[in-house]
């Protein structure tokens, strides 16, 4: 079994939907899809919450009356049979009377929220759905708030969606199409709850490894992942083949195509992703596995850059470190009590730099430091580098080839032989498209 992903823009359009018809039916590889809500549409669904936490809810009427008139328009393009357009207004009209419920709801909470965001995938499936018994493909609706739950840490349980797959699929053992919802799940609570912004890419590979897919496969609309952001810089291309290591540092420092967790799950179970474009479903596109056998790293030395945004750095000093042992442990046993992950580090014989990127539990992470140690101001507004590629010990030049291209462009902070996969580098944001095009200039142009 495959499971497909199909992101905002390619459900975006009804004729993009025509074409995802077309492709999940061109072969008969029996398929998970599951769908991100349209493009716009969790933008626009956020909105509404802001105007109804604002308490401003003409605003919020305002905002769902155009959105509405969005989604007619759209299932009127949709569907060629009167019964079809039937069927989708039915959607429409069910999803935006809870949508115009929740105005009513004082005071609009994250739990409201929460809901009001859920409905973008909940209206792109059920659309498709019908369009799918429009066009008489066998196919089921399958609820992914049965199956995706996260914990109390926020984090998915794979073993219970394994579990409640394992119960709901063989009742489906002869539907070739099965449909789901990206991105949204349930809390311990039982409450309806995401997995955060770009969230469907998880939620397929979690279901992929969780019946251990043939195969993942992310369609976007973008020929696979490229050597750099195409949105920063001209002349990127896609890379042809990645490993489970290259990909994951990749998606967790920035490279927007693919959720920051994605690679987590397929890794885990071994499944392949394949990262397709969907505008073009010819093109190769990115294949994302360890082939058995083969280095951890890849033959080029330079594969790929991405950079991630809304980093701080602190830098934590103190004397007592000097010949110390226990002292790295103390600094970070106090970012585990407050559950903030650490990105990068560096270390002298008496400081120690890191990054985080999530600064809710600064103020009591800084308080508890400056009890051993000396704080210097933190720097907000950085942006990690992150350059992937192969830089085994015995790869003369990397570090040569980065500063230079570097020349110009400050670096605060410079991280390097963790992995053979990984140079990080923290700049401040102000320098990051300077920097990733100064890098594209230097390690890729041929
Ligand atoms: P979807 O809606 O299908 O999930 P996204 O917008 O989340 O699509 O991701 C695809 C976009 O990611 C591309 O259009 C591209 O602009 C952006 N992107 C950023 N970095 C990269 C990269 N290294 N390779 C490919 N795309 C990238
Ligand atoms: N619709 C959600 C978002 O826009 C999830 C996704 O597209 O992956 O973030
Ligand atoms: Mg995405």
């Amino acid at each position: 079994m495959h499971v497909w992903k199909f992101g905002g823009t390619s459900v975006g359009k009804p004729e993009r939907m025509h074409s995802i018809r077309n492709l999940i039916t061109s072969d008969d590889t029996r398929k998970i899809v599951v769908l991100s809500a349209l493009s716009g549409t969790t933008n626009a669904l956020l909105a509404i919450g802001e105007s109804l936490k604002a308490n401003d809810d003409g605003e919020a009427n305002a905002k769902i009356d155009t959105l509405k008139a969005h989604y007619d328009s759209f299932i009127n393009e949709l569907y060629k049979s009167a019964e079809g357009k039937a069927a989708g207004q039915q959607v429409v009209e069910n999803e935006f009377s809870f949508i115009r419920s929740l105005t009513g709801i004082k005071p609009f909470t994250v739990k409201q929220e929460k809901e009001l965001v859920a409905e973008g995938e909940l209206l792109s499936t059920q659309i498709f759905q019908a369009y799918l018994v429009e066009e008489g493909v066998t196919s089921a609706l399958l609820p992914a708030l049965e199956f995706m739950r996260i914990d109390a840490d926020n984090e998915p349980e794979i073993h219970y969606t394994e579990e409640k797959l394992a119960e709901i699929l063989p009742s489906h053992a002869d539907t070739q199409i099965i449909v789901t919802q990206g991105f949204i799940c349930r809390n311990p609570r039982g409450e309806v709850d995401n997995l955060k912004r770009g969230g469907s890419d998880y939620t397929a590979s979690l279901i992929g490894g969780a019946i251990r897919a043939e195969e993942i496969q992310i369609w976007t609309d973008i020929d696979g992942m490229h050597n750099n952001d195409p949105r920063i810089v001209k002349n990127t291309f896609p890379v042809r083949e990645l490993t489970f290591d290259e990909a994951a540092e990749l998606a967790y420092f920035g490279a927007k195509i693919l959720h920051p967790s994605t690679i987590t799950p397929a890794r885990m179970f071994g499944v392949p992703v394949r990262l397709k474009n969907t505008m073009e479903p010819s093109a190769p596109g990115t294949l994302i596995a360890d082939r058995p056998g083969a280095p951890a790293t890849s033959s080029e030395v330079f594969k790929a850059v991405a950079a991630k945004d809304g980093i701080t750095a602190l830098y934590i000093h103190s004397t007592r470190m000097l010949n110390a042992y226990g002292f790295l442990r103390r600094i970070f046993e106090i970012f585990e009590k407050y559950k903030t992950p650490v990105d990068m580090i560096t270390t002298s014989e008496v400081s120690v730099s890191v990054t985080i990127d999530n600064t809710e539990r600064i103020q009591e992470i800084t308080d508890e430091l400056n009890t051993f140690c000396t704080l210097e101001e933190p720097d907000f507004d950085q942006t990690i580098i992150c350059i992937v590629g192969n830089f085994s010990a015995d790869n003369q030049g990397v570090a040569v080839r980065v500063f230079n291209a570097m020349q110009n462009i400050p670096i605060r902070m410079i991280s390097y032989g963790g992995t053979e996969s990984n140079l990080s580098l923290l700049v401040h944001s102000r320098y990051k498209a300077e920097a990733l095009n100064a890098l594209n200039d230097g390690l890729f142009s041929v």
